[in-house]
């Protein structure tokens, strides 16, 4: 079994999430893709985050029609801070010897990896996929990569279509009561706007 985890804030969900997910199944040939959104995410407190289930409620909405995605409430379960080395040791235990996890993750993030919490632990705990845009200059992901190699993690890059889509871009469009449309699936559209959500 090869199972790839899509971490994320989800606030909300989006194309650019749905697309890295689906080419990184297809390439590696993952049996599942779990969506695991963030309870409390630790690199985003900044900002006050929509509440976890909404969120949860959002990503459900986007996946159900793809029968190799599921979703996972695993981090929004566990109290405190999500830190993704956590949530790979309990996958890996309920997933069992056998599966092979893929954390999928976009460069910008993979880059920040570096100041992630027990950040040796992780890397040697499962593959990475790391998904950049055409365009994207891979060098500096490269260089981390190399360096992350020689302490023991496993990488693989893929590309991914070019999509200049964020969950930042569209809270800024509903604030501004502009249009979200064909930037996430339509059910997830019409929930947003039934809910007036980030407005
Ligand atoms: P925000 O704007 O709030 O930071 P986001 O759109 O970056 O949100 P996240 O939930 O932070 O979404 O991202 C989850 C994962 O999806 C990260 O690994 C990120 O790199 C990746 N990702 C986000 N947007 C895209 C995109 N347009 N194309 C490919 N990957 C993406
Ligand atoms: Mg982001």
């Amino acid at each position: 079994m090869r199972i790839g985890i899509m971490g994320g804030t989800f606030d909300p969900i989006h194309y650019g999430h749905l697309v890295t997910a689906e080419a990184a199944a297809e390439q590696f040939q993952l049996d599942t893709v779990l969506f695991v959104p963030a309870g409390q995410p630790p690199h985003k407190h900044a900002r006050k985050v929509t509440d976890p289930w909404r969120r949860y409620y959002l990503t459900e909405l986007a996946i159900q029609s793809n029968p190799r995605f599921c979703l996972s409430s695993i981090e929004i379960e566990r109290s405190g801070m999500s830190y993704t080395i956590d949530t790979v040791r309990a996958l890996q235990e309920s997933y069992g010897p056998d599966a092979d996890l893929y954390f999928i993750t976009g460069a910008d993030a993979l880059l920040e990896i570096m100041t992630w919490h027990r950040i040796d632990e992780l890397i040697r705990s499962c593959y990475f996929i790391a998904a950049y845009r055409p365009g994207y200059d891979p060098e500096e992901l490269h260089r981390a990569i190399a360096e992350w190699q020689g302490r023991g993690g496993r990488f693989h890059l893929l590309e991914v279509p070019a999509l200049a889509i964020s969950s930042t871009d569209i809270r800024e469009r509903r604030r501004q009561n502009r249009s979200i449309k064909y930037l996430l699936p339509e059910p997830v559209e019409q929930a947003i706007i039934a809910n007036g959500d980030y407005q």
